[in-house]
C-alpha cells in the first residue's frame, strides 16, 4: 500500500484551487486528496482512503489535540519527539491495520524543505527502528543537461545526496530525471560520488507516456535490485497485461478529436483523470484520443466556433459561474447537432439546464448556485440541505451505489444495473422538474438514494448523450476503463 506525504499545512486537499494545485482528487471514502494518490490508484490498482494522504496540517491537528486532551501529561510538545512520533504512528498504523507487506510512501518537495524535514527525520528513524534490510530509500533527482555538447550535469544530484545523508538518509536507489537516458559513465559517476551501486542508479528520462515508466525502470534491473536488498521473493505475477495495455495504448487504428470545454484549461493537471481515463478508453477501444482545449469564456466571447470538427464534446465538473454560459452552450451544440457528449458533475446540471431553456422553453432557467433567485431552479440544493440555515450546505462526497434502468445504454455500458461512482457536489437536479423534463425526451436512467436523487441522463434519439452527476472518471484503471468515458470514444470514432 502507499502513501503521500504533503508537507504543506493543509489539513487535506478539499479547498484548495485548482488553478494551483490541479485537480482535487477524490476517494471512495470520500476523502479529498492530492492528484498524486489518484496515480497510485491507477498504476496500483487499489483503492486508498484519507489515511493515505498525509500533510502537515494534519499531523499538526493530531498532535495539538492531543495536548488539548492533556495526553502528553504536561511535557513540552516538540517536533522531535511529538510530530515524527505522530508521523511515524500514521504510517505504522495503517499499514498494520491493511496488512501491507510492503509500504510505500511518498515525501513530496524537495530534501531542504524546511517543511519536510520533519518527515524526513521521520522516515529515518523509523528505518533505525525496522532495521536497515527491511528500508530502501529511493531519492529522485534532476540531472540537466547543458551546453551545446549536452553534457549530463551531476553536480545537483551530489548537492542533494550529500544534504540528505547530512540527515542521516543513505539512498538505496538514486532516479534521475532528463531528457535522456544517463550515459554509462554519468551514471558511474553518479554511484561513485553518492555511494551507492551502479545498479542502483536509474535513468528517468522523458517517457512518451507515464504508464511506459515502470516498464523503463524494469529494464534497468530494478525489480531484482529492490527484491534482493529487501529479500523478497518474487510472486508468480507477470506484466503480460500491463505490456499488452501499452501495446494498444500505442498502436491505435483510428484517431479521434475531443473537445474539453472547461475553465481551467491552461493547467492541464485540473482535468488529470479525464486524460488518464481517454487514455485507458482510448487504448481499449484501439482510438488515439486528441483532447482540444477549449476555454468556456470562449464560447461565451465568440460562439461554438471552437468545437466545429471535433469528434465529442467533454462538459467536465466545475464550480463558480465564470464560463457557464459558454458550457452551456457546448450541451446545446452536442445536442443539436448529434456529436457525441459526454456530462460530469456541473456538466450534468448544465446539460439539465439548456434542455430545460431550449426544449421546456423555461428561458431564466438555471441553478441556484448562480442564479439564486431564478424563477426555474431545475438545479438546487436538495431539502434537507436548503434547511442548515446559514451553515451553508455541506458536499456530497465519495462512493454511492446507484442503480441504472435496465434498458438504457448506461446500464449496457456497464454491464449492472448496479454500480458504484464517485461524487463531488452540493447541487442536484430538483426532482420537481423530472416529470416534465421526461415527458420532453431528457431521461435520468440512473438514480441513488431510493431514487430520490438524479445520478445519469441519456437523451432520447440523440447517438450519445450521457451525462453523470458521479466522476467516472476517478474510478477508471487502465485495464478497467471508465464506461462512460469509453462509449464516448467509441461513439465519437464510429
Ligand atoms: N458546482 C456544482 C455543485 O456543487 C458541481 C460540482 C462539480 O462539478 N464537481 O453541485
Amino acid at each position: 500500500m502507499s502513501f503521500k506525504i504533503d508537507p504543506y499545512l493543509n489539513v487535506d486537499a478539499g479547498t484548495m484551487n485548482p488553478y494551483q494545485h490541479g485537480e482535487v482528487f477524490v476517494l471512495d471514502d470520500g476523502s479529498e486528496v492530492d492528484l498524486d494518490l489518484g496515480n497510485y490508484e491507477r498504476f496500483l490498482d487499489v483503492n486508498l482512503t484519507g489515511d493515505h494522504n498525509i500533510t502537515t496540517g494534519k499531523v499538526y491537528r493530531a498532535v495539538i489535540e492531543k495536548e488539548r486532551r492533556g495526553d502528553y501529561l504536561g511535557k513540552t510538545v516538540q517536533i522531535i519527539p511529538h510530530i515524527t512520533d505522530e508521523i511515524k504512528a500514521q504510517l505504522r498504523g495503517v499499514g498494520e491495520k491493511e496488512g501491507a507487506d510492503i509500504v510505500l510512501v511518498e515525501v513530496g518537495g524537495t530534501v531542504g524543505d524546511i517543511e519536510g524535514m520533519p518527515f524526513l527525520e521521520a522516515v529515518r528513524q523509523l528505518g533505525q527502528e525496522i532495521g536497515k534490510e527491511n528500508v530502501f530509500f529511493v531519492h529522485t533527482t534532476l540531472v540537466p543537461i547543458m551546453g551545446a555538447v549536452g553534457e549530463q550535469k551531476t553536480k545537483p544530484t551530489q548537492q542533494s545526496v550529500r544534504e540528505l545523508r547530512s540527515m542521516g538518509i543513505q539512498p538505496s536507489v538514486i532516479v534521475a530525471r532528463g531528457e535522456h537516458s544517463l550515459e554509462p559513465d554519468i551514471k558511474k559517476k553518479i554511484a561513485f560520488f553518492c555511494d551507492v551501486p551502479v545498479e542502483g542508479v536509474i535513468s528517468a528520462p522523458d517517457a512518451s507516456t507515464i504508464y511506459d515508466v515502470p516498464l523503463l525502470f524494469d529494464g534497468q534491473g530494478l525489480t531484482e535490485y529492490i527484491m534482493k536488498t529487501l529479500q523478497l521473493k518474487p510472486k508468480a505475477e507477470d506484466m503480460r497485461e500491463w505490456k499488452e495495455y501499452l501495446e494498444k495504448l500505442k498502436n491505435p487504428e483510428k484517431e479521434v478529436t475531443i473537445a474539453l470545454v472547461g475553465k481551467y484549461t491552461h493547467l492541464k493537471d485540473s482535468y488529470i483523470s479525464h486524460i488518464e481515463a481517454f487514455h485507458h478508453a482510448g487504448a481499449h477501444a484501439r482510438v488515439r484520443v486528441n483532447l482540444r482545449w477549449v476555454e468556456s469564456l470562449d464560447i461565451e466571447k465568440h460562439g461554438t466556433k471552437a468545437l466545429e470538427g471535433s469528434d465529442g464534446i467533454l462538459v467536465p465538473g466545475g464550480f463558480g459561474d465564470r464560463g457557464i454560459e459558454g458550457k452551456i452552450a457546448a450541451t446545446r451544440y452536442a445536442a443539436e447537432n448529434d456529436i457525441p457528449f459526454q456530462g460530469v458533475c456541473l456538466g450534468f446540471q448544465l446539460a439539465t439546464v439548456g434542455f430545460a431553456r431550449e426544449v421546456l422553453h423555461l428561458k431564466d432557467a438555471n441553478s441556484s448556485e448562480f442564479s439564486p433567485k431564478t424563477p426555474h431552479p431545475v438545479i438546487d440544493l436538495l431539502p434537507e440541505q436548503r434547511s442548515v440555515k446559514g451553515m451553508g450546505a455541506t458536499m456530497r462526497l465519495g462512493a454511492h451505489e446507484i442503480d441504472l434502468e435496465p434498458d438504457s445504454m448506461t446500464a449496457k455500458l456497464y454491464g449492472s444495473t448496479k454500480i458504484f461512482e464517485r461524487h463531488r457536489h452540493r447541487y442536484e437536479i430538483n426532482p420537481a422538474y423530472i416529470p416534465k423534463l421526461e415527458d420532453a425526451g431528457l431521461r435520468y436512467v440512473g438514480r441513488s438514494d431510493a431514487g430520490r436523487r438524479m445520478e445519469v441522463l441519456e437523451l432520447k434519439g440523440h447517438p450519445y448523450f450521457v451525462a453523470s452527476q458521479f466522476h467516472p472518471e476517478l474510478r477508471s484503471r487502465p485495464l478497467r476503463p471508465s464506461p462512460i468515458h469509453l462509449g464516448l470514444v467509441r461513439a465519437a470514432a464510429s
